[in-house]
């Protein structure tokens, strides 16, 4: 009998691995199922969609199911979502919507790929929320703007949010965006993320932090200022693992609700893994569970088929890079803050410097903020947070390739830096920090 490789989800991290692994085994049978009716679709653009940036939401996949199917030879059922896994019979229990009909489907390796929702508070179990992580959602949120939609609440004040809330805003809808957090962005020190909050202000979109989300009531979301106008509601945080279906099964699920993964993204369960949002793998740095981005999914889902078709390839836990941008700013992070720093037992140094990534004295030069973090003692550095009109993405993936080549202060200070005006400061806010911390 062929050998048959079931991949659940059919998004980057799913199509990454089935993909791998036809590319090493052109022998084993490999089915996708995909309960939606988009393959290797990327939900991270969906602000770009409501914004009117990109027309279309097929414009968001890489492999279409044609592609899989004509050319990798990959058996995509779109439309089949998996509603129960027998590890001991190795069979999973599929719904075929088109077909009204359930099936099961034999399996020798199983990989667990998405899965992932977006959280909104149980208080709004009622109320109907739009996901924009998935598809069809997506698309009746395009239709509600199309249907001329005056007024939205965006629950979830991360980055995500922010950025639906601001290209709703530019399509003329009212935005509130209302979420229990303290502050703005709080994955991110609140004081360097106050340009934000004002540039929001300045679009006439409300922001209420620290909020108790009441419930749905007469048709609106109520908090404790009272009920929001009538309109759209759209979950606005970053997607979450939604794996009950495994869980059921017996495969051991962490506290972010991922599947716990090894190092070769093995599951509890002999024969199956898992890769995106169906996994809970570590930070790096704190050890603390963690789902990994959008920018790794891909790696992951690589590192997944690989070692599914019999060889190995090493993946170092994420260092949660963080980016967007809102309000006309870039704001990125990588590493641990100096709280979560303190919190995994480090002791740290932190050095902020506000400058801007371009001579001070060139024209159109714009601010950057940067807050380097790093361990006391050792020098390694742990983490950056920077926002500004521009710089802020170079920062945090300079900070990457540092963490991961463990570059202390010293180190980083001394690198070689452009010497155009136009492209870097001598020092940029970066470096000066680094220098900061190495000299002081
Ligand atoms: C508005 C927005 C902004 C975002 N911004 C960022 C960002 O800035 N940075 C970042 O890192 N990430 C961001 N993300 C998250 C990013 O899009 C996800 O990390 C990425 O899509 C994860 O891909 P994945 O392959 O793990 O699967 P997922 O996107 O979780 O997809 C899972 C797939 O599985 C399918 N599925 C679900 N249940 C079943 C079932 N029972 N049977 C079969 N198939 C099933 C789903 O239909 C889906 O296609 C954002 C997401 C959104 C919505």
């Amino acid at each position: 009998m062929v050998e048959r490789l079931l991949v659940l989800g059919g998004d980057p991290a799913g199509v990454a691995a089935a993909t791998t692994v036809r590319r090493l085994r052109g022998d084993v049978e490999i089915v996708v199922a995909e309960s939606g009716n988009h393959t290797d679709w990327a939900g991270e653009g969906v602000p770009q969609l409501v914004g009117g940036l990109v027309d279309g939401l097929e414009r968001l996949s890489g492999l279409r199911p044609s592609d899989l199917r004509d050319r990798l030879r990959i058996d995509i059922r779109c439309g089949h979502s998996a509603s129960g896994i027998d590890l001991l019979n190795r069979e999973v229990e599929i719904d075929d919507d088109e077909h009204e009909r359930t099936y099961r489907l034999r399996f020798d390796r199983l990989l667990l790929a998405g899965w992932g929702r977006t959280p909104v508070p149980a208080t709004l179990a009622d109320a109907p929320v739009i996901d924009p992580s998935r598809p069809e959602d997506a698309l009746a949120l395009t239709m509600g703007l199309a249907g001329g939609a005056r007024h939205a609440v965006v629950v979830g004040a991360g980055l995500p949010g922010l950025e639906l809330a601001e290209a709703l805003a530019q399509r003329g809808v009212r935005v509130t965006i209302v979420d229990p957090a303290a502050h703005l962005l709080d994955d991110f020190d609140a004081d360097l993320v106050k340009p934000v909050s004002r540039a929001l202000e300045q679009q006439g979109i409300g922001v209420q932090v620290s909020a108790e989300i009441r419930g749905w009531e007469e048709g609106r979301v109520a908090t404790d200022r009272g009920l929001l106008p009538e309109g759209l509601v759209v979950a606005g945080a970053y997607p979450m693992p939604a794996n009950q279906v495994a869980g059921d099964a017996g495969v051991v699920l962490g506290p972010t609700g991922g599947a716990v993964v090894d190092a070769r993204f093995r599951t509890s369960a002999e024969g199956v893994w898992a890769v995106g949002r169906a996994a809970e793998v570590r930070h790096r740095l704190s050890s603390a569970p963690l789902v990994a981005g959008a920018g790794l999914v891909a790696g992951h889902g690589q590192a997944a088929g690989t070692e599914i078709a019999g060889g190995y390839q090493r993946v170092p836990w994420p260092l949660d890079l963080q980016a967007g941008r809102v309000g006309g700013y870039d704001v990125a992070r990588v590493g641990l803050t100096a709280g979560q720093a303190e919190g995994a037992g480090y002791e740290v140094r932190t050095s902020t410097v506000a400058g801007s990534a371009r001579a001070a004295w060139y024209p159109g030069a714009r601010p950057l903020q940067v807050r380097l973090v790093a361990e006391r003692g050792s020098g390694l550095i742990l983490g950056v947070q920077a926002v500004g009109v521009e710089g802020a993405v170079r920062a945090a993936e300079t900070v990457t390739l540092a963490i991961d080549q463990q570059v202390d202060v010293g180190s980083l200070a001394r690198l070689e830096t452009p010497g155009d005006p136009a492209l870097g400061a001598r020092p940029d806010p970066l470096r000066a920090a680094a220098i900061e911390l190495a000299t002081t």
